[in-house]
């Protein structure tokens, strides 16, 4: 895939000029002008990242990445000081299956994502670690990291976050121990990051509305901060420890929007894209309520 005008767009991307240094954007839809589509839906809520799935969550062939109109939205996002998108891999991907088709189809899928996201120039591919549906924790582990060390060959120009789980069904990578592990089994584990999210661990018994601090603390003593390169900012319609993954909107979930805004204002996550993925289209006043901005008069 062509790669030529990469170096020239990675200052576009990668430089947070913004004086807070908070990043902060949504999950955002490509719907028929790719990446143009995601940038303008960005602008619409005065976000300065964003996060794609550039693949249908239902499967079937991927939409050309060259018809993402890549070089008019790079530079619509220079103009607006839109930074680090992230791009999120299919569900449908489990890298933990038992099953030699599915979990090959996933070896295939992430594999084509990463020269997906190379020829965009972003650099992080959020991945759920996967669910060993009835074959336990340790298979799931060693079996994640068997496809990771498959698919990279080190010359990767883009870090696979693996994202932390809820602990719903039979998923791992819930608690930063098994992160931790997964990561230890990598051969190239320099291009592995990790992705939290407010809703999984809060859910899965971090109780980080009281001690977020103390979660941090933890992530660093078992992954190391500097693997820290996504944050999902998610309420969540179930309660502490409840292992379940349902997402509510800001203030309307167990962890609160004033657990939400200290997070997303916590010096640990500066300059890294924060994103939202909460029901039902109301980014533009989460963000707002979020950066302490007077909401839009529309
Ligand atoms: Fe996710
Ligand atoms: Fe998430
Ligand atoms: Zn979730």
């Amino acid at each position: 895939m062509p790669k030529t005008e990469q170096s020239s767009n990675e200052s576009a991307i990668h430089q947070t000029p913004n004086p807070k240094g908070i990043l902060l954007g949504a999950n955002v839809s490509i719907a028929k002008t790719g990446l143009m589509a995601a940038v303008e839906e960005t602008i619409q809520y005065d976000a300065n990242t964003y996060m794609i799935y550039t693949r249908s969550n239902r499967g079937g062939k991927a939409r050309p990445i060259e018809d993402f109109n890549r070089d008019q939205a790079l530079e619509l996002m220079k103009q607006k000081g839109i930074f680090d998108p992230v791009v999120h891999l299919s569900y449908l991907v489990n890298l933990a299956s038992p099953k030699e088709e599915t979990w090959e189809y996933g070896v295939s899928v992430l594999t084509e994502e990463i020269q997906r996201v190379e020829y965009l120039g972003f650099k992080y591919i959020v991945m759920h670690p996967g669910s060993h549906v009835g074959e336990g924790e340790p298979y799931a582990i060693r079996r994640i990291a068997e496809a990771l060390n498959s698919i990279l060959t080190g010359n990767e120009d883009v870090f696979i976050c693996l994202e932390t789980m809820a602990g719903d069904g039979s998923k791992v990578g819930n608690s930063l121990e098994q992160i931790a592990e997964i990561i230890s089994l990598v051969k190239h584990e320099d291009k592995l990051a990790v992705c939290i999210d407010t809703c999984h661990n809060y859910s899965f018994g971090y109780d980080i509305v009281n001690d977020f601090d103390g979660f941090l603390k933890s992530f660093d003593d078992t992954i190391g901060l500097n693997r820290l390169k996504v944050a999902h900012i998610n309420d969540s319609k179930t309660p502490f420890n409840s292992h379940k993954d349902r997402h509510a909107n800001i203030g309307e979930g167990s962890i609160g929007q004033e657990a939400l805004y200290r997070i997303v204002h916590h010096e640990a996550l500066r300059n890294i894209p924060q994103i939202l993925e909460t029901p039902g289209g109301k980014y533009r006043s989460e963000i707002d309520v979020l950066l302490d901005r007077t909401p839009a008069s529309e």
